[in-house]
């Protein structure tokens, strides 16, 4: 019997045997003890499956992994120390040097760094491309090396909504994967393997954590790709490791071959673990997880429709509009709901939005969203404070910008507080 997502919120990952700890214990050590060195050895060869040392697993980290796994529908996970890890590696684990992959240009600022300045020093291109573009005009973007595509379920921050069936009829025609971050949304909004998503990856510092406590990550697998009929594109999963005796992850492996390769390679060399102590704090996120969603979705949907009707307000973005253009994507992927997340711009511009900001008493100017308190930022004046309006455009930002993540406060107190801001102005 499968549970449904809220009691999976709760009940997943951690379950104890007779007498054990009811609540997901912290393993706050580095290391564990075995009897002989024969077991030992056998984990270092990945022979058997245990724990030895926490850079490359913990039984605290794994239980969560396995419970966001379980809600994202997948056959295997791992945490990672932010999100920004989380995209790196699960890109890097199948690309190399002289490879390419092709992602939405509306993804989070970070990730687009990572993407077209970091690993293109690694030799990795990466083309961004306009990801409301026909499939007719996506399809040019695909070169004999490229490895993979990548988007974002609902974007940060202009929270537009990613057209999953195009983009993995696109990938899987190319015979590579589709990789989704889909940190806005939750499982609780839309679960991107029901959708032909390969990947999925979670910068689990927002919503699932929910309280602006832990900086994290994680990566799911779907376990749907087939990288052995695929085999010379992914040599990394389909010949031999000289670093494990030459084990070839797809064939020992198989469904769990990525998440293997990526723990038993990215992790043991990188080691951007998450701690125990965050992974646990990540745990009692998830378990409210489902009922701060929907709470979340109600109070943006509110503020959403009082600043449409705002006479100062020149624009807002909301999926959950149905004056928003992608109001017609977010009802087929997320009908439940979007995320707590939108933007917005005040009429007179760049200067009027930041006098503006200055006025808010309740939502606070924090570099953060979706977590429980109501935060915004201007992407102009913070984030992407070095670009020109010209450029700002070009990354596809309004100069006017307001990313406005609503908390899960009464929502008459954070309208209230919008509109005497605004009747100051
Ligand atoms: C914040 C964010 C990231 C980066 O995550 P960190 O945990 O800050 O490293 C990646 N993707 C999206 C969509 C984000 O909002």
């Amino acid at each position: 019997m499968q549970n449904r997502i809220e009691t999976k919120c709760i009940h997943e990952g951690w379950k104890p045997e007779n007498g054990e700890a009811r609540q997901l214990p912290i393993f706050q050590s580095t290391t564990f003890k075995y009897n002989t060195s024969d077991e030992m050895g056998q984990l270092f060869d990945l022979e058997a499956e245990g724990y030895f040392y926490t850079r490359l697993q913990n039984p605290t980290n794994d239980a969560v992994a396995a419970k966001i796994c379980a809600m994202e529908g997948g056959v295997a996970a791992m945490l990672t120390s932010s999100g920004q890890a989380a995209n790196f590696y699960a890109i890097f684990n199948i690309c190399e040097t002289g490879d390419h992959f092709i992602a939405s240009s509306a993804i989070y600022g970070g990730t687009y760094n990572l993407f077209g300045v970091t690993m293109k020093k690694m030799g990795i291109e990466c083309t961004f491309v306009d990801q409301d573009l026909p499939e007719e005009k996506l399809v040019k973007y695909f070169k004999p090396n490229t490895k993979a595509v990548f988007g974002e379920t609902i974007t940060n921050p202009t929270v537009s909504v990613f057209d999953f069936e195009k983009f993995a009829r696109l990938a899987h025609s190319h015979g590579v994967p589709l990789i989704v971050d889909n940190t806005f949304a939750t499982p609780i909004n839309c679960r991107p393997f029901e959708w032909g998503a390969d990947i999925v990856t979670h910068s689990t510092t927002k919503y699932m954590d929910g309280h602006a406590v832990s900086v994290g990550g994680c990566i799911v697998d779907s376990g749907k790709f087939d990288w052995m009929a695929h085999a010379d594109q992914y040599p990394g999963l389909t010949t031999p490791d000289d670093s494990y005796h030459g084990i070839i992850y797809a064939e020992k492996f198989g469904k769990g071959a990525y998440i293997t390769k990526a723990t038993a390679q990215l992790m043991r060399d990188f080691g951007s673990i998450q701690s125990p102590q965050n992974a646990f704090y990540l745990n009692l996120g998830l378990e409210t997880l489902h009922l701060r969603i929907k709470r979340h979705c109600e109070n943006a949907l509110a503020v959403a429709k009082f600043l449409e009707k705002h006479k100062k307000v020149a624009w807002v973005h909301y999926p959950d509009l149905e004056s928003d253009k992608y109001h017609a994507l977010a009802n087929k992927y997320l009908p439940d709901g979007t995320c707590g997340v939108l933007a917005f711009g005040i009429k007179g511009g760049r200067d009027i939005s930041i006098q503006f900001m200055d006025k808010l008493k309740l939502a606070s100017i924090v570099t953060h969203v979706a977590d429980s308190k109501t935060c915004l930022l201007h992407p102009a004046s913070h984030t992407h404070r070095q670009l020109t309006d010209e450029q700002l455009r070009e990354a596809g930002i309004a100069p006017d910008l307001i990313r406005f993540s609503v908390g899960t406060e009464n929502v008459s107190d954070i309208i209230d507080d919008l509109k005497q801001a605004l009747e100051q102005l």
